[in-house]
């Protein structure tokens, strides 16, 4: 794999989110979230695992920052923990938690790495979900008030911003079928959770703007959608699965309309917020992760989908099919679905999990990984030679970290943490990334 077929001005990052590495959760003022709740919850979590240390980046960000530094990265996607600067997500400023990100920042910016700051990934101040979480809309208009803040706070060091990752994630999995916090399982009935984090994204974009920041975006997870058969109830399966975890969340963004086979799940008031919502982009991020494979649903079925396993490829150990040509597929397919309306990209998380550990001289070498990433990367390059405006890539993840319900089993990390000492060890891919972005320098 060879990095020079990036253009000049490609962006180089690693991604990492506050709530899976941060710890420090008893520390600084930093109130509960939906997360620390859910970890709590018997049975939620594998092994019992929770976040209150997790790679206790709190108190090592600053060797952190050295191996960003180390790495050669331009960029650093980084989250801020809402608990931590709001403690009940409304009114009252945690000054120990701006200062906490204060001290951050201004380390990653002396080590000439640029921080892009997301405001959520996930870690919902538990005060808010008491009074209905995504499901209300009064969570959209809090969010944006935390908006304006971070970016008067920080607009003067970070340029680039991304509101909220994943909506999908949260709306599916969280309030959807209760694996992700908050555990709640409404099935379709968690669609307003879309719509509201969408209104939110769209007030933060324009709070940010106001407050001076120079770009703005999304992080949002795709994968193109296959029928398990060549029935055409297959592929109308698959074509319900795609609107919902593809369409719902590009569509309202880029377009400013819903899926309309979706309406029917949505506040009643939702096109009255399009135009909010539908506020231009300077990109849209895309967290590529696998396809997805959809067979017509039983009879009985609550949903009009039944999800399968993609079989034929090597897997992760977080059980994720390895098939770097859908992102090459599914880059195509958004430049074709959205045309005009689809900004310049950025592929804001792409990685994958091993069980890497140490060999008895320290080495840790994740030769899966190295591959994973190097087709990855030749997919990336492919698709950007079939016209796709791709402007820069963030390898998930810079360390190992708790991969939520999963725990810290799964290692996604570039830098093994070894979690009872905190000590990190740079892996064979971390050199490999290194010596990739060299290469393109
Ligand atoms: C999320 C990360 C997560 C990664 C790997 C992404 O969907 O943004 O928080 O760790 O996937 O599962």
């Amino acid at each position: 794999m060879s990095t020079a077929q990036f253009p000049a001005g490609f962006r180089w990052g690693v991604a990492t989110s506050a709530f899976q590495i941060e710890g420090g959760a008893h520390e600084g003022g930093r109130g509960q979230s939906i997360w620390d709740t859910f970890a709590a919850i018997p049975g939620a979590i594998a092994h019992g695992e929770h976040a209150d240390v997790a790679a206790d980046h709190y108190h090592h960000y600053r060797t952190d920052v050295a191996l960003l530094q180390r790495l050669g990265v331009d960029s650093y996607r980084m989250s801020f923990a809402w608990p931590r600067i709001q403690p009940t997500g409304a009114g009252t400023v945690n000054s120990a938690g701006l200062d906490f990100y204060d001290r951050l920042i201004d380390e990653l910016c002396s080590a000439g790495i640029s921080p892009v700051g997301t405001l959520y990934h996930w870690d919902l101040p538990q005060s808010l979900e008491d009074k209905g979480g995504w499901l209300a809309r009064d969570t959209a208009h809090r969010f944006a008030e935390y908006a304006q803040l971070l970016g008067e706070r920080f607009s003067d060091r970070i340029d680039t911003w991304i509101p909220i990752n994943e909506p999908m994630v949260t709306s599916v999995y969280g309030y959807g079928i209760g694996e992700y916090a908050p555990g709640r399982m409404l099935l379709l009935d968690a669609l307003p959770t879309a719509h509201y984090q969408h209104l939110a994204h769209g007030l933060a974009v324009r709070a940010l703007r106001a407050a001076g920041v120079d770009a703005v975006g999304t992080a949002n997870n795709h994968g193109p959608v296959w029928p398990a058969g060549e029935t055409t109830a297959d592929h109308a399966a698959a074509g319900s699965l795609d609107a919902l975890i593809n369409r719902l969340f590009a569509d309202p963004v880029l377009l400013g309309s819903y899926p309309t086979e979706l309406l029917r799940y949505l506040p009643a008031e939702y096109e009255a917020d399009l135009d909010t919502i539908a506020a231009p982009l300077d990109f849209y991020g895309v967290n590529y992760y696998e396809p997805q494979l959809a067979a017509a649903p039983a009879e009985d079925s609550p949903l009009p989908f039944e999800l399968r396993p993609v079989e034929g490829y090597a897997m992760t150990s977080n059980d994720s099919p390895i098939v770097p040509e859908g992102l090459h597929e599914l880059l195509l397919e958004m430049h074709h679905r959205y045309g005009a309306a689809l900004p310049p990209i950025q592929i804001t998380e792409n990685g994958c999990s091993f069980a890497d550990e140490p060999d008895a001289d320290g080495t840790v070498h994740d030769p899966e990984r190295i591959d994973f990433l190097s087709r990855h990367l030749t997919a990336l390059a492919d698709a950007m030679r079939d016209g796709v405006d791709v402007r820069g890539y963030f390898v998930w993840s810079l360390l190992d970290n708790f991969e939520w319900s999963h725990g810290y089993e799964p290692r996604f990390g570039l830098a093994h943490v070894e979690y009872e000492t905190q000590r990190r060890r740079p892996k064979d891919s971390f050199f490999w990334y290194r010596d990739r972005i060299a290469e393109h320098r």
